[in-house]
């Protein structure tokens, strides 16, 4: 890599925008409190002892409290039946103080997850995984929406990145991430192509998009030849690097910091999207951590938000 080839692409950053949205949560929340009484509140369940899991959830409990959403956590044990879950969701879906429910994802592997989604009231569904508003959203008539899709919009409008007319191409067919962010992109008019991993030739198809998401789970998959000159990159994969090596081959600038994290705590995060190489090519790229994850846990704040009213018709 030559001196001549030092272009950086700008940093959309996810932080900012988290805290704008949560600050708007926040006003509306205290308000409805003032001026109804109203207390939102969602309720996070948590089975076996997933450390990843139980990070996550900690992260949306300390959310709560930050823009003064009521929370609480039901803690289940690894053993834990598929018929006992279900009674613990139906207790919250009947439990009128709760306006959000979440359950937290992988569950073990004796639980028939596509049944414990189905079973939470769909007007508590902050996550958006319930089929009827996974259908509302493939109907282009949106109402509870996943978190990280509909953090992904946020961060491309309010950073002014126009969707209308924009090849957009997804790359990853996920419930949870793929597939709604291809139908929001849609939705706003964006001509939408999704990639999967018996897509052919897959650079020659990212490489014609304006936006291209990475949703993959792999890490720094996406390279220089995947994106079109100043294309916006939106990277949403989380994945754990262990060696100081690749590091080094990753992170350009920021190789120090990370090899440092490494000798510190034994690993660094990078995304789906190789740092480095998109940085020479891209005109606007999500860094991770710091983008799209933050994103994440603010939507679900306003998606209880919006449940704690929906739920009260306001
Ligand atoms: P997933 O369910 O494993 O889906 C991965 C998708 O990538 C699949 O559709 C798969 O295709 C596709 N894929 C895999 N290898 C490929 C290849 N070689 N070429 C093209 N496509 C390929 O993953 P996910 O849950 O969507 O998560 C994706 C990433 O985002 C993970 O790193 C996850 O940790 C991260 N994530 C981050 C957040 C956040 O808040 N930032 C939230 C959720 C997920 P097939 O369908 O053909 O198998």
């Amino acid at each position: 890599m030559g001196a001549r080839e030092a272009r950086r692409a700008e940093i959309l950053d996810g932080r900012s925008i988290a805290e704008q949205i949560k600050h708007e949560v926040a006003q509306e929340v205290r308000r409805l409190r003032v001026e109804q009484g109203i207390k939102p509140r969602l309720c996070a369940v948590l089975v076996g002892d997933d450390d990843a899991s139980a990070v996550y959830v900690r992260t949306k409990v300390r959310a709560c409290a930050e823009v003064g959403i009521e929370s609480e956590q039901l803690a289940l044990p690894d053993s834990t039946t598929n018929k006992d879950l279900l009674a613990v969701v139906r207790k919250l879906n009947e439990h009128v103080d709760v306006d959000g429910i979440l359950v937290q994802l992988p569950l073990p592997e004796q639980i028939d997850e596509a049944s414990v989604l189905e079973a939470v009231d769909p007007a508590k569904d902050v996550d958006g995984f319930h089929p009827t508003n996974v259908g509302l959203l493939a109907m282009g008539r949106p109402r509870f929406v996943p978190c990280t899709p509909a953090g992904i919009i946020e961060l491309l409008e309010r950073n002014k990145i126009e969707i209308a007319g924009a090849n957009a191409c997804v790359v990853g067919r996920s419930q949870i991430v793929g597939r709604p962010v291809a139908s929001l992109l849609l939705q706003r008019h964006a001509t939408v192509t999704i990639c999967h991993s018996r897509t052919r030739d897959l650079p020659s198809v990212t490489r014609q998009a304006d936006i291209l998401v990475a949703a993959i789970g792999r890490a720094a998959f996406v390279r220089r030849d995947f994106i079109k000159p100043g294309a916006t990159v939106i990277d949403v994969g989380i994945n754990k690097i262990t060696d100081a090596a690749e590091a080094r081959a990753l992170f350009g600038d920021e190789a120090e910091k990370r090899i440092e994290a490494i000798a510190r705590r034994g690993y660094t995060l990078v995304g789906d999207v190789h740092p480095a190489e998109a940085d020479l090519v891209a005109g606007k790229r999500t860094p991770v951590p710091g983008g799209v994850g933050l994103l994440t846990v603010a939507m679900l704040m306003r998606n209880t938000l919006q449940a704690a009213k929906r739920r009260r018709g306001i």
